[in-house]
């Protein structure tokens, strides 16, 4: 009887993510900046090509012979070990011939995979992928996480939803460009300036082409799973690997219609869906790699090499994140309206928290307190409260909260509840680190993040030395990427980070959201950090794209952000 009810309860989280497509996807817009004049708008999705406002030149097929080019495979949501487990198992046929026999440690005869690669903070979809196809971090290109709100506009974004459950974000992600808008540095298709396609990645402002899938792809699957037509781990599957099939569809349509570009970016979401709702997620993902990823990827690559063009093609696969199993239980959800969570812990202690919703009617808008969460992560942000005591008064939001009265204030609270259990006992032991800042006066930038430590705000190196956290990965330099900038503010005036460690037992890590799944990620921890960052020639030397990769590096910390000057490196080549 209660068979159908859990298995719908469960699936909730992904038809929320793909409900959009069926409603948007029909709307694809791309726009061609640069690369030989040619300038091409067209709408992919209906399978059609419909002109835009743009005169639209039908470009002849690039011929193979150009190059060097470039297909970035985005995986999201895999982790390094999990990819190079798939790898090493014999099971990824297409990837593994791609690089050929491993000689050292990720060392391969035609590849090199980069070991150690971070993500930025946090480990959440839309910062990652916005900072990989930036080369910027969050506090300098302004896109923070999944959720977000923006103080000055007083504006919450959710192109993923986290807390909300509204999708508007998420269809304006994909039709009407969210995070490129939002973006104040140049895209790596808008430094290229080279031919660009790019197959369903929310990071495409600047590319000469952006498809998206087709609502016809998802009707039926969706329609199968609400009829009860398919069940258990099938169904699961067959809609991971139906979103990552129709974007590969999209990309063999688009070379069809219009030949190789220079830069290939293709997405794979799958992934990332079939990891959160399995049960024993990190294995799952392997399998899934091994079945489904790495066709997908063989497609792309026999396209190309019945072109002619594969020898003179580098393939790179990168991911945003990768995952930390967690309890799929209300038990371990803190959402807004679970017990315990940070919205409860700040509305017991007096402030006015907005509620977790995209929009918001006239009545609530007299909020104190704004929570955004990245999964692992949360962010609060704080009004200056003298200014909208009484209930029903707006707080003037450009205005900094204050340090002791409201930043500390909140501070104080959540670190209180989370030792004590009180006035919550939901609340106790949830929290991992409470990082704050003295607010910055408008128009100047924040100062770093620090934690507290039951006393006072320490910086992170004072703190770490004193307790060392080797498992959360180069935290002092990440979360300045993610608080020191223009943009730093977007973060908010506290992080909280859930206790969500790998090295403790699964049944101590909590996270901020109103799904429950079977893993989840945002934190600082390797198991969600590590990406993989590997680079191909078909029949290249492996030494040879070690040289490059480590060449193209930032230099410091080595993160996703250097896929970016990867790909300028070698199309520049
Ligand atoms: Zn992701």
């Amino acid at each position: 009887m209660s068979y159908r009810p859990v298995l719908l309860r469960n699936y909730s989280h992904i038809l929320y993510r793909l409900r959009p497509l069926l409603l948007t996807a029909a709307i694809a817009l791309a726009v061609c900046l640069v690369d030989a004049c040619a300038f091409v708008a067209k709408t992919l999705s209906t399978g059609g090509e419909q002109p835009v406002a743009h005169p639209v030149v039908t470009t002849a097929k690039a011929p193979p012979a150009v190059g060097p080019r470039v297909i970035v495979f985005c995986l999201d949501g895999a982790g390094y070990p999990q990819l190079m487990e798939a790898i090493r198992s014999g099971k990824a046929p297409h990837i593994a011939a791609l690089l050929g026999k491993e000689k050292d440690q990720g060392l391969f005869e035609h590849g090199y995979s980069a070991p150690g690669v971070l993500s930025v903070l946090p480990s959440s979809t839309v910062a990652d992928w916005s900072a990989t196809f930036t080369g910027k971090p969050p506090a300098q290109n302004g896109v923070p996480g999944d959720e977000w709100f923006d103080r000055q506009h007083q504006r919450f974004y959710a192109p993923v939803p986290i807390t909300v459950t509204d999708t508007a974000d998420f269809s304006g992600m994909l039709n009407d460009g969210l995070v490129g808008k939002q973006l104040k540095v140049p895209t790596l298709y808008e430094q290229l300036k080279r031919r660009s396609y790019v197959s369903m990645l929310m990071v495409y402002r600047g590319s000469t082409l952006f498809t998206t899938v087709a609502p016809t792809t998802f009707a039926g699957i969706v329609g199968g799973l609400v009829a009860g037509k398919l069940s258990g781990e099938t169904s699961l599957e067959a809609i991971s690997k139906s979103v990552d099939t129709a974007s590969i569809d999209k990309v063999l349509q688009a070379i069809d219609e219009h030949g190789l570009p220079r830069l290939q970016v293709i997405y794979f979401p799958g992934i990332d869906l079939f990891t959160h709702a399995s049960p024993d997620p990190l294995h799952a993902q392997v399998g899934y790699i091994e079945e489904h990823t790495d066709k997908s990827v063989g497609q792309v690559l026999d396209a190309y090499r019945k072109l002619g063009a594969l020898s003179n093609t580098y393939v790179i696969l990168v991911a945003d994140h990768g995952h930390t199993p967690t309890m799929n239980d209300e038990a371990h959800r803190r959402g807004p309206d679970d017990p315990g969570s940070p919205f409860a812990i700040l509305k017991a202690s007096g402030f006015r928290v907005r509620k977790a919703s995209l929009t918001l009617s006239k009545s609530e808008e007299d909020f104190q307190a704004v929570i955004a969460s990245q999964g692992f992560m949360a962010y609060v942000y704080l009004a200056d409260r003298s200014t909208c005591q009484a209930a029903r008064q707006t707080c003037d939001w450009s205005r900094p909260p204050r340090f002791h009265d409201d930043v500390m204030r909140a501070v104080r609270a959540l670190y209180a509840e989370n030792q004590s259990g009180v006035p919550i006992p939901q609340g106790k032991g949830n929290i991992d680190l409470i990082f704050a800042r003295r607010p910055a006066e408008q128009d100047e930038e924040a100062e770093s993040f620090k934690v507290f430590n039951g006393r006072e705000l320490v910086s992170i190196h004072h703190y770490l030395k004193k307790n060392p956290r080797p498992d959360l990965a180069d935290l002092e330099e990440r979360m300045k990427w993610l608080g020191d900038g223009p943009y730093g503010g977007r973060a908010g005036d506290i992080v909280i980070l859930a206790k969500a460690s790998s090295s403790i037992p699964i049944q101590d890590r909590y996270y901020f959201a109103t799904a429950t799944h079977y893993s989840w990620h945002g934190s600082p921890d390797m198991s969600d950090s590590n990406v993989p960052l590997i680079l191909a020639l078909d029949g290249g030397s492996g030494v040879v794209m070690q040289d490059i990769v480590e060449n193209a590096s930032h230099g410091g910390t080595f993160s996703q952000m250097d896929l970016t000057p990867l790909v300028l490196a070698l199309i520049g080549r």
